[in-house]
Parts: structure tokens; C-alpha cells; sequence
């Protein structure tokens, strides 16, 4: 098992699209169990081949499931904890998505999204509610799902990954804008402390 880099935006990798796969091999097998190994380790929740500086169209999810904290002092607390929904059939699963497409979607609804390629940024964003997924398995087997709450969202964030797409592109142009300057800051005092 091997730890992937992380490439981060404005990495140009990260806004190609990536290239339907049709290679099933042991290859394949390896680079999404290193991609779960990356994601797991990072602390993401979902992760894109693009990340990873590959350009086939793979993803990787897998949502941790938390009881909710139930404070007894305050009783409105656990209500507006996060992580208060109950445990939905996806939780806890490790999936991997080969050439997926969002086949039908319902609703909006909007939440607060962060991303590896972006560290330190979480923006709220508005998506489909709920979204129907056509996929491959790392062995080729067609199967679809249909995704709701915060797999519906990460499997939307994720898919615009392979598509070539940052979640800056949902937001604002005023907000993009301040995000891109804060990490082109960011960029030049990393990149200042490298020379030291
Ligand atoms: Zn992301």
C-alpha cells in the first residue's frame, strides 16, 4: 500500500477532465486500494484520481458514521449538532465509483463543503438534494446507486472532480475571488519557506 500526494489547486491537473477507464487490471485494484489508504489518511471523506495527479475517471467515498453527542446540561444542543441525522445504509462504507455519471437528480439544498485540494477552505454550496449514480466497479461490474445527504453531495463534488471541476466554481465570483488570493498568499509563503 502506498500513500498518494495530494496535489493542490491551483494545480492545472485539477481542472483537466479525466479520460473514461477500460483498463480492468491488478493495476487498477492497487491504485484505488492506495487511493482509500490517501483519502482515510488525510482525513477526506471523498477523494478524485485527479487529486492524485491521475487523469482516469475514478472516485473514491467513504463517510464515517459518529453517534451524535447528546449533551444533557443543554437539550437543544443535540439538535443543532452536526451529524444528528441517523445512520443511513452508506455510512461506513468504502466505495470506489469507476466511470460514474449522475444519471438523475431531485431537489437543492445547500451545506458546508471543504476539499483536500484546498486546505483550510470550507464554503457552503449549493447542490442536488438527492442524486442517482451509474458506475463501474475496480473489476468492471456496472451497479447503480441512489445517494442521498452528505453522499449525494460528496458524490457531486467528487464527479466534478473527474469532470475537471473545483467546488470554486459553485460559489460566487466575489468569494472564488477571495479564496484564490488567500491561497496564492499562502503559495508564495510556502513556497519562501521551502527556500530556507
Ligand atoms: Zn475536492
Amino acid at each position: 500500500m502506498t500513500l498518494l500526494k495530494i496535489v493542490k489547486w491551483p494545480a492545472k491537473v485539477l481542472e483537466t477532465p479525466a479520460s473514461k477507464v477500460t483498463v480492468f487490471d491488478e493495476n487498477l485494484k492497487i491504485f484505488t486500494t492506495d487511493m482509500h489508504e490517501t483519502m482515510a489518511a488525510s482525513g477526506g471523506v471523498g477523494l478524485a484520481a485527479n487529486q492524485v495527479n491521475d487523469l482516469r475517471r475514478i472516485i473514491t467515498i467513504c463517510i464515517p458514521w459518529f453517534e451524535p453527542k447528546v449533551n444533557d446540561e443543554d437539550p437543544a444542543s443535540d439538535t443543532e449538532q452536526e451529524g444528528s441525522e441517523k445512520k443511513e445504509w452508506w455510512h461506513d462504507k468504502r466505495f470506489t465509483f469507476v466511470n460514474p455519471t449522475i444519471v438523475k437528480t431531485e431537489g437543492r439544498c445547500r451545506g458546508q463543503e471543504g476539499c483536500l485540494s484546498f486546505p483550510g477552505t470550507y464554503e457552503m454550496i449549493e447542490r442536488f438534494l438527492t442524486c442517482d449514480v451509474k458506475a463501474q466497479d475496480e473489476m468492471g461490474s456496472p451497479f447503480e446507486i441512489h445517494a442521498t445527504g452528505l453522499f449525494a453531495i460528496c458524490l457531486q463534488h467528487e464527479i466534478d472532480h473527474i469532470n475537471g471541476v473545483v467546488f470554486l466554481k459553485h460559489m460566487s465570483r466575489l468569494k472564488a475571488g477571495l479564496i484564490k488570493r488567500k491561497l496564492a498568499r499562502q503559495k508564495e509563503f510556502d513556497e519562501g519557506d521551502l527556500e530556507l
